[in-house]
């Protein structure tokens, strides 16, 4: 038995795992192909010959006459990708509901097809993308935990040094360009050693985690709050004069020195030198500002320590 060409090509067009359908100018249907059945549940012989709109209303016809139009005009292909639009019929999925996506995700080419060097119709294909989408859904999901994760410290939390340093960073390149004020303080435990000598490592990281929630709790939500390193801690804020952020630094001492933590029923009483600085006209970098408020607090922890003091040339 002998099949023709053109019985093939429609074997092939009705087998094919994507949408192909044909409309002319005036988006009237002239081909429609099994999987269009198997989706829509309309078959060729109810849309082939009427308007595409009669059967889906919901079709964006402002952008989808554009698409076509321009594919008569131009006479070359067009594509739109589920990025850009994520599906042109409503058609469902045979995804899990928990993907997160509506309706079959679709990637959508227009095709001239040319008599005479004329367009005399466009087909349309339609490819089922949703698992695709759903894939790099998940990823961008993940490179954003991920991202959450790297900014991060691990025991507290808080933002961890690198973070703040690139938020430092932002502010100061903010601050030198428009002026303004901006300060910093910089905090460190008193004699947290003796802390983790007396009760132990693991005291001493429970220490460390109430004393982050305690902070983060007074802290503004404009302000980042970071662990600089070990038991030290860094607070940057954005507009706020040196003598504001003085009064910041006094409330973040009394915070944590105000009332023991109590860890596995021992009370451990805790106190915080902290030392500020402000941008001001002569700082050249933010570094210089972080050793500003660090030769500050080494004034704190030398007057005695519990004490807060500004940086002062
Ligand atoms: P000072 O008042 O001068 O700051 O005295 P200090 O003992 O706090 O200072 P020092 O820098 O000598 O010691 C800091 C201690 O903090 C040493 C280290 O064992 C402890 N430390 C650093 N990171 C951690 C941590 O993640 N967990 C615990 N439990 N201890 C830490
Ligand atoms: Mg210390
Ligand atoms: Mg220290």
């Amino acid at each position: 038995m002998t099949v023709s060409v053109e019985s093939l090509s429609e074997l092939v067009v009705e087998r094919v795992g994507f949408g192909i359908f044909v409309v002319d100018r005036d988006m009237n249907v002239l081909m429609w192909n099994r999987f269009m059945q198997d989706h829509s549940g309309l078959s060729a012989q109810q849309v082939v010959g009427q308007s595409l709109y009669a059967h889906f209303p919901e079709l964006p016809r402002v952008w989808l006459a554009r698409k076509i139009e321009s594919v008569f005009q131009l006479g070359t292909f067009a594509f739109s990708s589920w990025e850009q639009r994520p599906y042109l019929f409503r058609f469902d999925h045979d995804r899990p509901i928990t993907g997160g996506v509506d309706f079959m995700q679709q990637d959508c080419t227009f095709m001239p097809l040319m008599r005479d060097r004329e367009v005399v119709a466009v087909c349309v294909t339609i490819s089922d993308v949703t698992h695709v989408s759903i894939v790099q859904r998940e990823r961008e999901e993940a490179v954003a935990k991920l991202q959450e994760y790297a900014d991060r410290d691990g025991l507290t939390g808080i933002a961890n040094r690198r973070f703040f340093e690139a938020r430092l960073r932002d502010e100061f390149t903010r601050w030198q360009r428009y002026g303004g004020d901006m300060s910093m303080l910089l905090f460190d435990l008193d004699y947290f050693k003796k802390i983790n000598d007396q009760f132990g490592h693991g005291v001493g990281d429970t220490v460390l985690r109430v004393m982050t929630q305690r902070v983060a709790e007074v802290v503004r939500a404009q302000d980042t709050f970071g662990r600089f390193g070990g038991e030290e801690f860094a607070l940057l804020l954005p507009c706020t004069p040196l003598a504001d952020a003085m009064r910041v630094a006094d409330k973040i001492r009394c915070v944590i020195a105000d009332t023991p933590v109590e860890v596995l029923g021992t009370s451990v009483p805790v106190t915080a030198s902290v030392g500020g600085a402000a941008a001001r006209e002569g700082v050249p970098t933010y570094d210089v500002l972080i050793n500003e408020a660090d030769a500050a607090l080494y004034s704190a922890k030398r007057q005695g320590r519990n004490r807060s003091v500004a940086f002062r040339r």
